[in-house]
């Protein structure tokens, strides 16, 4: 499963609507940019003990969970449901064939959440048996007339009807909700949003709409047959055998799922879907969209045949289901899962072919697809060890980085996710496998995720690529179709590279923490450099790491590296370089999960921007010294840094000069250099950037090239130009020319407009801006928001009325958080008006997310001082 980010998407030097994202980044802790990499190397290293003891405390006080007890095993449902669309219920009716899985047994617990039950009987040669049962309304006791003995099967049937509306409630920050079966608007009452249903298991929500053994370490193989209306299109996992008409518009589809799996990769979607085909081989993949967005589909998951292909080849196993369908839905109540041959995917997918020429959701196919190895076909035993599953996920697009965007655009991505981790830890160092916990939905946090990916990058590192392949090889082989735990994964390493990895596992997997380095360098005798590690975490809890660091220095222009193994406290070295030294590079790439290293002056960051022909250093050195607001050091290397071979530092260069134009003055040549950016550049990301960078400093001068750009391909592109044109305080564009742009659907464009109508105060608009906010959806209604109600507020005021009743709607009813902060924000601007702080007092009382609930207490506490 892939989280959904809690922020929306933010490129960092966009000209969008910077306050409200300070605001947000401010109201959802977690939420981070992706600039910071600054290491300089001071401070926090005293994490106070008394803190780390109320964890130990916490922790203990939490109950063990144990991976499920296996009384009995089931081995195939034959599962028929049909769908009350009004009523929002499944109407279902299962047959289980069980065995005990070593003892005999007499009494079947099966997990079966707000259900209303029919009979309950076994079938025996043919006829139905009525059993007696017991139930809870989530436990389903099913007593057998005799024994059974090991070896023996016994086949159930139930009739049942099941409530995913009932007890629906909280989820996760990963996994929103807890209904396992989502009816999206099932009476076609909501204008623009399609009529569907699909499902979400994980963790343990499956038996929300049929009865089972809802736990990881279950497998089974299942027929399923779905009533669905004619003009629908089902998907489920496996192959479609047959479809039927039974007249009246309606259908059943029978899909055949023959390998086993565990119960929360069973999945089902309902829609008026189109599919789009492709094929690895003899493999068939389909891409399922709302209708209209086929040519946008087809790009935006272009690469799945590579990323198959690449996979398959790493891991020397073939990809291991019947077919691959990927399905975006509505409303989904997480980033992706992962369902066995049908991975489900938020709406933030769903892009037109335009769009998706800047799509950037590969990390995310790249997830759910390595899934299908690590997560199905090996199965974590339980969520203690939702690492096994996750941890491979999230390392899965640091492979795919590597492979299709090189080595640069790699090793940033692991710093990025090295933050994420950071942050977490920060706040509370937990173990990558915990089995004291509350609740499962706990466990999809950024160590099981982002530390669990950079550990099996430590893991790689330490056994090298083929030793770490082949053994992923047999791990998955050896383990295929079962579920697994850590030591699985540690015994298949040993096996391969004959070397003990009990110290890695225990450091890694089953301690808290990680190392904090000091290292310090004695250039004193340049041909022969001194360096000195101290492992400074505290020691409270945190072992003492095993390291493999790499230093690496320049001769010539010539990269040497030399890894030392830190394994003390205290550690000292001598480099026996030879050719005299002036900057050793201490973890050059990144790679190491730590904090701290070589404390580095502006001018040796300098030298490091120069040196390094690592892309991520570069980066590194420029962002540092952005930090420390290093002017000097800045003036050497920007006008290097926008034409750096890798595109992050063009960016993270580009995005220092924007709004400060006095480096326009004092770098000769720098502004002709942005523009032949903004022409030439490969990358769109980097064009627009060039472009707003330009529109700050000097707008009317490019106002022909605006224009030009404004029809670029490129929506990037195209979104900044229309921007820098509405922004332009003299020379303006023509009211009619904007206009032609009325009927973009995309928001850069749409945000763009918005700009202009309020900056220019153009009457009249106030049916566009109704008109956009009913077609946008995810981050661009967000960006949107903003503007919609500032129009409203200045301009457009005789509709203000029902202006403020959308905003209201969108804070209802939105089940993404971000959309009802934004729609909150907007309807700050109106606090003045009659009955709105009384509503959203109202709204905030309603609130789910309890961030966003003190993030609205706040506000509302500030304007009741106010007035
Ligand atoms: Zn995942």
């Amino acid at each position: 499963m892939t989280q959904k980010p809690l922020c929306p998407k933010i490129n960092f030097n966009t000209y969008l609507l910077s306050f409200l994202l300070l605001v947000l980044m401010g109201a959802l802790a977690g939420c981070k940019s992706i600039t910071g990499i600054v290491a300089d190397g001071e401070g926090e290293w005293d994490t106070l003990a008394l803190e780390e003891e109320d964890f130990w405390m916490e922790e203990q006080l939490l109950p063990y969970q144990a991976a499920a007890t296996r009384s009995m095993d089931l081995i195939h449902m034959d599962l028929e449901l049909g769908f009350d669309w009004k009523s929002q219920r499944v109407i279902g009716k299962a047959k289980l064939r069980l065995t005990p899985y070593f003892y005999p047994q007499k009494i079947i617990v099966l997990d079966a959440q707000d259900f209303e039950l029919g009979r309950v009987a076994r079938v025996q040669k043919g006829q139905l048996e009525t059993l007696a049962y017991r139930y809870d309304e989530q436990e389903l006791q099913v007593y057998l007339p005799e024994e059974l003995a090991p070896g023996d099967t016994v086949e159930l049937e139930i009739n049942y009807v099941s409530f995913p509306e009932r007890n629906s409630g909280e989820g996760s920050a990963a996994i929103t909700d807890t209904k396992g079966l989502y009816f999206i608007d099932p009476l076609d009452t909501i204008p623009g949003k399609p009529t569907m249903l699909w499902t979400q298991g994980e963790t343990q929500h499956s038996s929300k709409w049929f009865p089972t053994i809802d736990r990881p370490n279950e497998r089974l193989t299942h027929d399923i047959w779905l009533t669905v209306p004619d003009s629908m299109v089902s998907i489920s996992n496996g192959r479609l055998i047959q479809q039927e008409s039974l007249g009246n518009g309606i259908r059943r589809d029978y899909w055949k799922m023959d390998l086993p799996h565990a119960p929360y990769l069973v999945a089902i979607a309902v829609g008026d879907f189109a599919k789009v085909s492709a094929s690895h081989g003899d493999l068939p993949l389909g891409y399922f969209v709302e209708k209209g967005f086929e040519k946008g589909a087809a790009k935006v998951f272009a690469s799945t045949p590579e990323m198959i292909a690449y996979f398959e080849k790493r891991l020397g196993v073939p990809f291991p289901w019947q077919k691959y369908d990927q399905i975006v839905v509505r409303d989904f109540v997480s980033g992706a899962m992962e369902n066995t041959t049908a991975s489900i995917f938020m709406e933030e997918l769903l892009l037109d072919e335009r769009e998706a020429l800047d799509s950037e959701w590969d990390y995310i196919i790249a997830h759910e697809l390595f899934h299908q190895w690590f997560g199905d076909l090996v199965t974590a035993e339980s969520w203690s060890n939702l690492t096994l599953n996750e941890a491979f996920a999230n390392y899965s697009e640091y492979l795919w980085n590597e492979k299709r965007y090189g080595q640069d655009q790699a090793d940033l991505k692991l710093v990025v996710e090295k933050e994420g981790y950071f942050a977490e830890a920060d706040a509370e160092p937990k173990e990558l496998i915990r089995f004291n916990y509350a609740d499962a939905e706990d466990l999809f946090d950024a160590h099981s995720y982002n530390k669990g990916g950079l550990v099996l990058h430590m893991l790689r590192r330490e056994l090298g690529d083929a030793a770490f392949f082949k053994g992923l090889n047999l791990y998955l082989t050896q383990h295929a179709f079962q579920a697994v735990e850590a030591h699985d994964l540690r015994l298949a390493m040993e096996r391969v590279s004959g070397r003990d990895l009990n110290w890695f596992f225990n450091q890694w997997f089953f301690a808290k923490g990680h190392p904090e380095l000091v290292v310090e360098v004695d250039y004193s005798q340049p041909e022969n450099l001194l360096v000195k590690f101290s492992q400074v975490q505290t020691m409270y809890e945190t072992p003492i790491f095993q390291l493999p660091v790499t230093l690496s220095w320049y001769e010539g222009g010539i990269r040497k590296t030399k890894t030392v193994r830190v394994t003390e406290a205290e550690q000292e070295v001598a480099l026996e370089n030879g050719n005299p030294i002036s900057l050793l590079f201490v973890n050059e790439g990144q790679e190491l999960l730590m904090k701290g290293g070589q404390v580095l002056s502006n001018a040796q960051y300098l030298q490091q921007f120069r040196e390094s022909q690592l892309g991520v250093a570069r980066y590194e050195a420029l962002d540092s010294l952005a930090a420390r607001e290093a002017h000097a050091e800045l003036t050497e290397i920007l006008p290097l840094a926008i034409k750096d071979s890798f595109a992050a530092v063009r960016e993270r260069g580009l995005s220092l000069l924007q709004g400060d134009s006095e480096w326009k003055e004092l770098l000769p040549g720098l502004e002709a250099e942005v523009y032949r950016l903004v022409e030439e550049d490969a990358e769109n990301k980097v064009r627009s950037s060039a472009l707003e960078v330009l529109t700050g400093w000097n707008p009317t001068a490019y106002k022909g090239a605006m224009m030009r750009l404004a029809r670029d391909p490129s929506y990037l592109v195209a979104g900044a130009a229309l921007m820098g044109l509405a922004l332009l305080e003299d020379s303006k564009v023509e009211l009619s020319w904007v206009e032609t742009f009325e009927g973009e659907s995309n928001f850069r464009i749409a945000v763009a407009l918005a700009e202009y109508y309020i900056t220019n105060q153009v009457p009249g608009k106030g049916p566009w801006f109704e008109k956009t906010l009913a077609k946008l959806r995810g981050e661009g209604l967000y960006y949107f928001m903003g503007y919609y109600g500032t129009y409203f507020l200045e301009v457009g005021v005789e509709a203000k009325g029902a202006a403020i009743a959308n905003l209201f709607a969108v804070l209802k009813f939105s089940t993404k958080d971000y959309l009802r902060l934004g729609a909150f924000q907007a309807l700050l601007g109106f606090a003045a008006e009659e009955g709105v702080l009384a509503k959203l007092e109202e709204a905030s009382a309603e609130e789910s997310s309890e961030e966003l609930q003190s993030y609205y207490a706040y506000y509302l506490e500030m304007l009741k001082e106010e007035n």
